[in-house]
């Protein structure tokens, strides 16, 4: 559908606020999705160091006597251990469960006196670690290499309680820096093409939610224009008819035509604003505004068929009224707008049913609804045109409505007074053959 400008730029603006929103959440939800994925992954590695490191201080401590030497029941509890002063063993693998981990690529153990010389290590040690004294929980250790290490330290003391030295068991974090990568490089191609599927559906879904105002500004602005083409063509001919009389010698009897071509303009711009006055009132509400009481259908179907009956006599066809009068059918709602809406029916029934035709009004009762009929033999309605004769100004014949006076409102008001009950009002026609005009109505069952 083409769209005027401010529609577009509106549009892109409520795609772009989308966009940008679901943009920022999303985003968020990544770094807090990394957040707890690293914080998650560095806690279990820290667990494990600690538990480790934990076990072995536990099992080492009494074992160990004179500070600065290791004793060789310590060699037996880590079999990999490879003392500085000695030629380190043959590597052995080890089926203690515990002492698996520190076999794992990347653990190592080492042991240092109180004055951080190395005495032993096991497993795999950069070179260039530094010692630390203390723990380091939370800030990764580095290497020569610039590689990181995360190490839990604890001081070693022997079997007499004296201090002995430091037992450190670590381990590199390149496994956990690579997965965290990992998970940025996802986030960071990830997150833009997101951003770009959000932006796409976010066009789509604003030009979704601005269709029904989109259609309503539209019918809006064919309103106005409507109503500027219906006032104009009365407007026009009030000023043409003043124009030719101003200045001009005119007899009594020609003042008076002019003043009767006046007043049938007047009259028709009069009727005209009634009706845009009454359409605009129901649909600012109209039910509220308008006092509903009692009607017996039965009577305004009967008045109705007296009132139209010299007006189808005139025009050589026949009326007949089926109102079954057995059957009394009650609604609540406004006489006279009801009154109108039929009279309306029938109206359209005569002045679009040619001679010799037939014109049918018919009231029934059914379970819940009252329904009424405006049967016609006349020239029916294109199906592709039914629907849109109920629109305002709409009108299948504009010559033919105009020199019968009407404008194509009185469909419109017809189904909104229809609405303003609660009702329906609807068509069924066949080119040719004729229409039948169907208004239900729920009944009043007291
Ligand atoms: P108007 O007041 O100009 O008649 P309406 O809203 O009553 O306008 O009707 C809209 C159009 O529907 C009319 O222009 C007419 O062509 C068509 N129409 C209405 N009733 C009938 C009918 N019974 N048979 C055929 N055409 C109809």
């Amino acid at each position: 559908m083409k769209r005027n400008r401010l529609f577009n730029h509106s549009r892109g603006r409520l795609a772009a606020y989308y966009a940008g929103v679901m943009g920022l959440i999303l985003a968020l939800c990544g770094l807090a999705v990394y957040e707890m994925t690293a914080h998650d992954h560095w806690r279990s590695l820290d667990q494990e160091l600690t538990s480790l490191a934990g076990t072995l201080h536990d099992v080492l401590e009494p074992l160990l006597s004179e500070p600065g030497t290791l004793a060789p029941e310590v060699g037996a509890v880590i079999p990999n251990l490879c003392q500085e002063t000695q030629p380190c063993p043959a590597v052995k693998s080890v089926h203690t469960h515990l002492l698996n981990a520190s076999q794992q690529p990347g653990y190592y153990i080492r042991f240092f006196d109180l004055e951080g010389n190395l005495l032993a290590k096991a497993g795999e040690t950069a070179p260039g670690l530094p010692f630390e004294r203390l723990s380091t929980r939370y800030q990764p250790l580095r290497d020569r290499a610039g590689n990181r290490y995360h190490q839990v330290s604890l001081p070693l003391k022997n079997r007499w309680g004296q201090p002995w030295g430091y037992l450190k068991v670590g381990r590199s974090l390149t496994e956990y820096d690579g997965h965290l990568q990992a998970i940025q490089l996802f986030l960071a191609l990830g997150l833009p093409i997101t951003l770009v599927l959000v932006g796409i559906a976010s066009w789509t879904l604003a030009g979704v939610a601005m269709e029904p105002v989109y259609r309503s500004y539209e019918q809006l602005r064919q309103f106005s224009a409507d109503v500027a083409h219906e006032l104009r063509t009365p407007i026009s001919a009030l000023q043409a008819t003043v124009e030719t009389t101003l200045g001009a010698d005119h007899s009594l009897a020609e003042a008076d035509g002019t003043l009767e071509i006046i007043q049938r303009q007047n009259r028709r711009l009069i009727h005209l604003i009634q009706d845009l006055l009454l359409l605009s009132r129901m649909e600012l509400g109209g039910s509220a505004l308008t006092p509903r009481t009692l009607c017996y259908l039965n009577d305004l179907v009967n008045d109705l068929a007296e009132e139209f009956a010299s007006l189808a006599l005139a025009a050589g066809l026949t009326l007949q009224g089926e109102s079954a009068a057995s059957e009394p059918v009650w609604v609540l709602g406004n006489e006279d707008h009801l009154y109108r809406l039929v009279g309306n029916l029938l109206s359209n029934a005569l002045q679009h049913t040619p001679r010799g035709g037939t014109v049918t009004l018919r009231l029934k009762r059914g379970k819940q609804q009252a329904i009424l009929q405006v049967e016609d033999t006349g020239i029916g309605i294109d199906p592709s045109e039914q629907e849109r004769i109920f629109e305002r100004f709409y009108r299948l014949d504009s010559a033919r409505s105009r020199r019968t006076g009407g404008a194509g409102l009185g469909l419109a008001i017809a189904r909104a007074i229809a609405q303003e009950h609660d009702g329906s009002l609807g068509v069924k026609s066949q080119p040719g053959r004729g229409s039948v005009f169907t208004l239900t109505l729920p009944l009043c069952q007291s």
